[in-house]
């Protein structure tokens, strides 16, 4: 049994859109809605909400909860069943990993649950850049509109978009529309990466966080995966594909 859902009432911050249509699911269950210092975020909405939550309460767990006016539910995933599976322990659990960004010293500038992406900063011109793993040169020189650096976790977002494909261990990175036709590779989950920027200007972002880091010609950072550090639950629900089927059909 999962000790945060023994009965005792857990408290319980509600981050996303339409919060209206939520709040009434969760009466009957043993839980007070707080503001601060929760126990269990649940989010609303789809994506950026969790990635969101995570980034304004990182190491909480969370459950993620697709908010239903935008995202119809198959017939197994109605909100309030995945609600009395989340408070009866019965979700599943997963531990994801984050891909942090370093440019000095042994603190992350950036963390993505899902990606970190280079970017170009002129919508005119294509980036350069040289890449190293573990302290070996891997790519002398890559043209592209961006660098995917995706974890597993991210894989199924614009890591897929632009590979088709998606992973479920190591470091992925992904090269958006670049000049060889170079496409994709996987790293062990250990590895790390080394990034110079050849020829900018460039955009170093993080999943949807706002806050990115400008990097000039000869600019260097590190990336790797981080010891996974959230538990999510019920990600195999948020992530159903007849789920998905449904959202994408328009019903
Ligand atoms: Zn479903």
């Amino acid at each position: 049994m999962d000790e945060l859902f023994s009965g005792r009432k857990l408290r319980v911050l509600l981050y996303g859109r339409n919060l209206e249509d939520l709040r009434p699911l969760l009466q009957g269950f043993p839980l007070d809605i707080v503001q601060e210092d929760p126990e269990l975020v649940i989010t609303h909405g789809g994506d950026g909400s969790l990635l969101g939550a995570e980034r304004l309460y990182p190491g909480i767990p969370k459950c993620p909860i697709r908010d239903r006016r935008q995202n119809p539910k198959c017939a197994r995933h109605a909100e309030s069943s995945t609600l009395e599976k989340l408070f009866r322990g019965e979700l599943q659990k997963s531990y994801p990993s984050k891909v942090a960004a370093y440019f000095e010293g042994e603190e992350p500038r950036l963390l993505g649950l899902n990606d970190l992406v280079l970017s170009r900063g002129l919508l005119s011109s294509a980036i350069r850049y040289r890449i190293w793993v573990d302290g070996q040169l891997f790519c002398p020189q890559v043209v592209s509109d961006s660098l995917v650096l995706s974890s597993p976790f991210g894989s199924t977002g614009y890591f897929q978009s632009i590979t088709h494909g998606n992973f479920k261990a190591g470091l992925g990175l992904a090269f958006n529309n670049a000049m060889d036709g170079l496409d994709f590779c996987v790293l062990p989950e250990d590895a790390v990466v080394k990034v110079q920027l050849l020829r900018g200007p460039a955009q170093l972002l993080a999943d949807n966080n706002p806050q990115l880091c400008e990097l000039q010609d000869n600019d260097c950072f590190k990336a790797k995966l981080n010891e996974a550090q959230t538990l999510f639950y019920g990600m195999d629900v948020f992530r159903c594909q007849e789920c998905y089927q449904l959202r994408r059909n328009g019903c």
